[in-house]
């Protein structure tokens, strides 16, 4: 029983890995030989998204829980049958809200997605009103329709009489996880953990309790609420009928929490960055919350064996995206990978920046009306200086971000562990350590989600003595070597270049 099953319920594909606590390869430098986890069998199944109107985006619950029953019930089989399974981890996209039947078990509702804007104008009377300084101070969020809150009320609002059955706890609300440990566990446990239920807008971050304030100005009857419960230990039990064996579900976060749990960024100062087609970056802030005076998200790191520990977040709307672009929009290179000779064969960006700003300039300029932009073309430019722009943005946005966290009193920086796509480019990982001032590292194994989601329920189970990331194969490091001089240059040009950006944005023409 030395197996974890970790069920990673993401915004395009449900997938489950399974998990062995293994021996590293080589004794470390003392000697011992530490235990971590390492993936052995995977499933994947893509999930339907569902676009009713502009700027709704919503998925089937039920299907769903389907894609969650299946590939968990091939991973079971392919790691070798339930006997060996210790416990389940669980990790899922966060925010994304779930209306369901207590009796039942069936969804009223389509999920609403984290991405939807349909309560657009709910925050923004509620930001007119005054109440965003009172909501930031409690929940550490903005007010923004991403969050669950107003997703939660619009369902009650949308499905006739659920506000009535809710307040008699007829009918369930929920982050997808709090949907998935409900059918785990077969309508026994309605609970969510707290790093989910710090993405609500109706959690206090400093109690990690509902707030009664919240509820009330978000119109979320508490009844209908799950239980917050902390991202280690045993939540409940499956049903039996499900895998063949009852299995502790032992372990839960949301992915970029998850996420930074899988890096092992457990300390103040430890932050992860996930560089995909955006970039999300989770800093871990210590024992107290540090509330953000530039936008940054505060928000919390994970809860585990009595400890919790806060993080702020930021992201950076276009990242890999930018290659992407240059790819399938503009046809400058074929392959993403292309990109990294052709930014290396330049001696320097020959005074080229490309601000990607395609949907707007997020944290810590908050331009959503910015568009992207180029500056500093010469009759020397070519499609080298585009895509070498392409990869110095990701750097220099990196570093917008972690100067808005040193201006939040964050502690300082010690590591910048990364993740995702674009951390293949060893081009662009040098430029981050090298614009950012700190050390950059890539671990060998890049599933830093479902990982995280393991550790926390191999935790929760006493399978591992604690969070520590010991994987047997170390990680890549880049570490910083530009002059301060060069470095300045460069981010004095990037800066001219988001003025530019947002001078030209259609708002303020
Ligand atoms: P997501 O999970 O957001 O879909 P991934 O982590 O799979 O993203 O990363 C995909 C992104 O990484 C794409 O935008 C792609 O252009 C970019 N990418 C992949 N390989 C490279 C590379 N070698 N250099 C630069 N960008 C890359």
């Amino acid at each position: 029983m030395s197996l974890i099953l970790a069920i990673d319920q993401g915004t395009t594909s449900t997938r489950a890995i399974a998990f062995e606590v293994a021996p590293q390869a080589a004794p470390s430098a003392s000697g011992e030989r530490h235990q971590d986890l390492r993936p052995i069998a995977v499933s994947q199944i893509e999930l339907a998204q569902h676009f009713p109107n502009s700027g709704w985006v919503e998925h089937d619950a039920a299907e769903i829980w389907s894609a969650t029953l299946q590939t968990c019930r091939e991973v079971v089989r392919k790691a070798g049958g339930v006997a060996r399974f210790a416990a389940i981890g669980i990790t899922n996209q966060r925010e994304t809200a779930v209306l369901w039947d207590a009796s039942t078990g069936e969804p009223l509702h389509r999920a609403i997605v984290w991405q939807d804007r349909r309560t657009a104008d709910v925050t923004a009377r509620l930001t007119a009103e005054g109440h965003e300084p009172m909501v930031q101070a409690a929940t550490g969020l903005i007010l923004d329709p991403y969050f669950s809150a107003t997703k939660f009320a619009w369902l009650l609002d949308a499905v006739p009489g659920s506000r009535e059955r809710a307040a008699k706890g007829e009918v369930r609300l929920g982050t997808i996880d709090a949907w998935l440990i409900w059918k785990l566990t077969g309508g026994q446990v309605h609970a969510t953990d707290a790093t989910n239920a710090s993405r609500t807008a109706l959690m206090d971050l400093k109690t990690v309790e509902w707030r009664g304030d919240l509820c009330a100005l978000f119109n979320v009857p508490r009844e209908a609420l799950p239980e917050i419960v902390p991202c280690a230990g045993v939540i409940g039990e499956c049903d039996p009928a499900l895998f063949g064996r009852a299995l502790p579900i032992a372990g839960s976060a949301g992915d970029q929490q998850a996420a930074l749990v899988g890096h092992g960024a457990l300390k103040a100062g430890d932050a992860k960055i996930t560089y995909g087609t955006g970039a999300f970056l989770v800093a871990n802030v210590g024992a107290e919350p540090v509330a953000s005076t530039r936008r940054l998200l505060g928000t919390l790191g994970y809860q585990a064996d009595g400890q919790t520990a806060y993080a702020l977040e930021g992201s950076i709307f276009s990242a890999g995206s930018a290659i992407q672009w240059l790819r399938d929009g503009v046809g400058l290179i074929s392959e993403s990978r292309q990109s990294e000779a052709m930014a290396q064969g330049l001696p320097d960006n020959g005074g080229v920046y490309m601000v990607p700003g395609f949907t707007g300039l997020g944290a810590p300029w908050w331009e959503p009306e910015a568009r992207g932009t180029v500056v500093g073309l010469t009759r020397d430019s070519g499609p080298a200086h585009f895509v070498r722009a392409a990869l110095e943005a990701l750097a220099y946005q990196t570093r917008d971000l972690l100067d808005a966290l040193a201006q939040d009193g964050a502690p300082p920086l010690k590591t910048l562990k990364v993740d995702g796509g674009v951390t293949a480019n060893s081009f662009a990982m040098q430029f981050v350590a090298d614009i950012c001032e700190v050390e950059v590292e890539r671990p060998a194994f890049q599933e830093m989600t479902a990982l995280g989601a393991a550790r926390l329920a191999a935790l929760g189970v006493g399978l591992l003595p604690d969070l520590e990331a010991r994987p047997a194969e170390a990680p890549a490091c880049w570490k910083p070597r530009m002059k301060t001089e060069e470095r300045e240059r460069l981010l004095s040009g990037w800066r001219r270049a988001v003025k530019a950006a947002i001078i030209a944005a259609p708002d303020r023409a």
